[in-house]
C-alpha cells in the first residue's frame, strides 16, 4: 500500500563515472494507479446495466415485424449505439488492466507462428472475403504475455481492413531482423498524414472522427498496442503515406531461440 516507488537514471559522467539520478515519484504513482482503478471500475459499473439495455433491444428487435414500423430504424440506431458502447467499455477495462498489471513474472514462451495462425482463423471467421497474408520467416519464440500479444497484433491488423478497401491485401510477417523479431502489419490503405503520427496512440485520438465512427473503432486500440510493446520492451513504428498505406511494425527483443527461416501461409 505505502510502498514507495523511485525512478532511477544513470548517465554517463566524465572519464569513466556515472551520475545517478533518484526521484521520488510515489505520489505521481499513486494518483496514477488511482486513476487506472477509477476507469477500471466505472467501466466494470457500467458494463452490468448496459447488458441489461442491450438484451432487451436484441429481444425487441428480433420480432420486429410486430413493431409499429416508425419505432424499428430508432431502435436499430439504438442497438448499434449500445454495441458501440459496449465495444468501448471492453477496450476501456482491457486497458486498465493491462496498464495495471505488471505480468512480465508470468511471462512465458510464446510461439508467436502458432498465435499468428490463430488470428488468421479467427480473422477469416469474422472478416470472411477479406484478404490476409501471413509471411513465417522465422519461428523465433519471445517471451510474453499471449493474450495481450494476441489483442495488440489483432487490433493492427483490424486497423489495417478498417482503413483500407474490402478487397485490399493486408500483409503480416514475422521475420528475424539481427538482434529484433519483427512483426509488422502492412496495409494498402488510406495512410496517415506525417504530422498526426505522434499522437494516434493517444487515446480517443483521431485522424478524422467522421470516418473512425462510422468504422465503429474505439479509439483505444493503438494506445492498447503501445502499453503491450512497452510491457514487452517492444519498440513500435509507423511508416506511412497517405493514399499509399501503412505499415506498423513492432520490434521485440529476439530471445536468443533459434530460428528456422521460411514457411509461408495465405489466409
Ligand atoms: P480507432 O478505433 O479509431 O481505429 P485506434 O487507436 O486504433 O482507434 O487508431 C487511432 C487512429 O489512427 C484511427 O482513428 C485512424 O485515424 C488512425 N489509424 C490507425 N491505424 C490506421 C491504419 N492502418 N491506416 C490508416 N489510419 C490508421
Amino acid at each position: 500500500e505505502t510502498q514507495q516507488v523511485l525512478q532511477c537514471e544513470v548517465t554517463p559522467f566524465g572519464a569513466g563515472d556515472r551520475l545517478v539520478f533518484v526521484r521520488d515519484i510515489t505520489k505521481m504513482a499513486r494518483l496514477e494507479q488511482m486513476r487506472r482503478d477509477f476507469v477500471g471500475n466505472v467501466s466494470h459499473e457500467l458494463r452490468t446495466p448496459l447488458t441489461v439495455i442491450k438484451g432487451y433491444l436484441d429481444t425487441i428487435l428480433a420480432n420486429s415485424d410486430q413493431l409499429d414500423r416508425r419505432f424499428v430504424r430508432p431502435l436499430q440506431q439504438m442497438e448499434q449505439q449500445a454495441g458501440r458502447m459496449e465495444n468501448l467499455l471492453k477496450d476501456l477495462l482491457w486497458l486498465s488492466r493491462i496498464e495495471s498489471v505488471r505480468s512480465q513474472d508470468k511471462y512465458e514462451m510464446v510461439d508467436m507462428v502458432a498465435l499468428l495462425e490463430e488470428l488468421a482463423d479467427e480473422l477469416q471467421t469474422s472478416h470472411p472475403g477479406r484478404r490476409l497474408e501471413i509471411q513465417l520467416e522465422t519461428r523465433d519464440r519471445i517471451k510474453g504475455d499471449y493474450r495481450e500479444l494476441h489483442s495488440a497484433i489483432s487490433n493492427l491488423v483490424l486497423n489495417a481492413f478498417k482503413y483500407s478497401d474490402d478487397d485490399s491485401l493486408v500483409t503480416v510477417s514475422w521475420r528475424r531482423r539481427g538482434e529484433h523479431c519483427l512483426l509488422s502489419v502492412q496495409d494498402r490503405g488510406i495512410g496517415i498524414a506525417e504530422n498526426h503520427i505522434p499522437r494516434i496512440t493517444e487515446r480517443f485520438y483521431r485522424v478524422d472522427d467522421s470516418r473512425s465512427s462510422q468504422t465503429g473503432g474505439t479509439g483505444l486500440g493503438l494506445a492498447i498496442v503501445k502499453h503491450v510493446a512497452a510491457a514487452h520492451r517492444a519498440e513500435l513504428s509507423v511508416d506511412s503515406k497517405p493514399g499509399v498505406g501503412s505499415t506498423f511494425s513492432l520490434a521485440f527483443p529476439a530471445s536468443g531461440m533459434e530460428s528456422r527461416p521460411d514457411s509461408r501461409r495465405s489466409a
